[in-house]
């Protein structure tokens, strides 16, 4: 917290801080796969963005933001899991007015997690479509995710996976992930980068593992009723890596099981992105 090492049981923050009254921080996912970390650089590089666009100012050098990951994982003695990185704006006298003062803050701290024995690898995911009520700026990863977490725990609630976020009759992505179809003719379909969703680092890694192995791959739209005729479906993220979707507002996706591509596509995620894990 802040560049001092807390137990979990007092880490605290200040009751000013912008991220706790506006939810004006940015945050960050990375899996932990063999104590290594998985696509590091990307998230680094999306971090760097999401403080861009909000004009918060970096919390140190490159170089040292990798060291602090390492000494968490290190010092948490993490096999498996993540690590959970928070920029905030800072603390400063509650006023809708940013205050050009404030000294942003850092928070991270890592969970241990089973992330490539997840039994939802086999079994699938259910889902439902939700409208998606969140802000216009999905694309910059804030702490902002009240509509997210109530959408998913209303989808839990109703003894499925997840929701599935509807705009104007068109998929943006999952609560905390990216989504995909493979329609009739074998090609994968994940919805085109804009403010409308998060630019998920695993979804680009997965796209450029498609181009590398002849796998056809587009960034088009995806309907609603795409979604329903999909031969498959399947949700990218952090921590997920690649899951199966294999049922949408009670309806079969394909059989109904995980299918080829999609299995294929986590295989060889979970390859690469070992092979790269610093
Ligand atoms: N979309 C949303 C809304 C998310 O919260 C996440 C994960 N944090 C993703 C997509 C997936 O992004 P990534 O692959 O970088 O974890």
């Amino acid at each position: 917290v802040n560049g001092v090492w807390q137990d979990e049981g007092v880490a605290s923050i200040s009751v000013f801080d912008r991220g706790f009254l506006f939810a004006d921080a940015v945050y960050e996912v990375a899996a932990v796969v063999g104590g290594k970390l998985i696509d590091y650089e990307a998230h680094a590089r999306r971090l760097s963005r999401s403080l861009k666009e909000l004009a918060i100012a970096e919390p140190m050098p490159a170089a040292e933001l990798l060291e602090l990951h390492r000494q968490a994982v290190s010092r948490n003695g993490l096999e498996e899991g993540l690590v959970y990185l928070q920029a905030t704006r800072g603390a400063a006298d509650r006023d809708f007015v940013i205050d050009p003062n404030a000294a942003p803050g850092l928070v991270l701290f890592t969970q241990a997690k089973t992330v490539l024995a997840n039994p939802k690898a086999q079994t699938g995911l259910k889902v439902k479509c939700m409208p998606d009520r969140r802000w216009g700026r999905r694309d910059i990863k804030t702490v902002q995710l009240l509509y997210s977490s109530l959408a998913k725990s209303q989808a839990v609630r109703e003894g499925l996976d997840d929701a599935i976020l509807v705009e104007d009759g068109m998929v943006t992505e999952a609560s905390s992930a990216n989504l995909h179809i493979v329609d009739e003719e074998g090609v994968i379909h994940t919805p085109p980068l804009s403010e409308a969703l998060l630019p998920g680092i695993t979804r680009g890694s997965v796209l450029s593992i498609a181009r590398d192995h002849a796998i056809p791959a587009r960034e088009s739209p995806i309907s609603v009723e795409a979604l329903g005729r999909a031969r498959e479906a399947f949700i990218t993220s952090a921590t997920s890596f690649v899951l199966p979707v294999v049922e949408v507002d009670g309806r079969a996706v394909g059989d109904g099981r995980p299918g080829p591509i999609t299995r294929r596509m986590r295989e060889l995620y979970i390859a690469s992105s070992l092979r790269t894990a610093i």
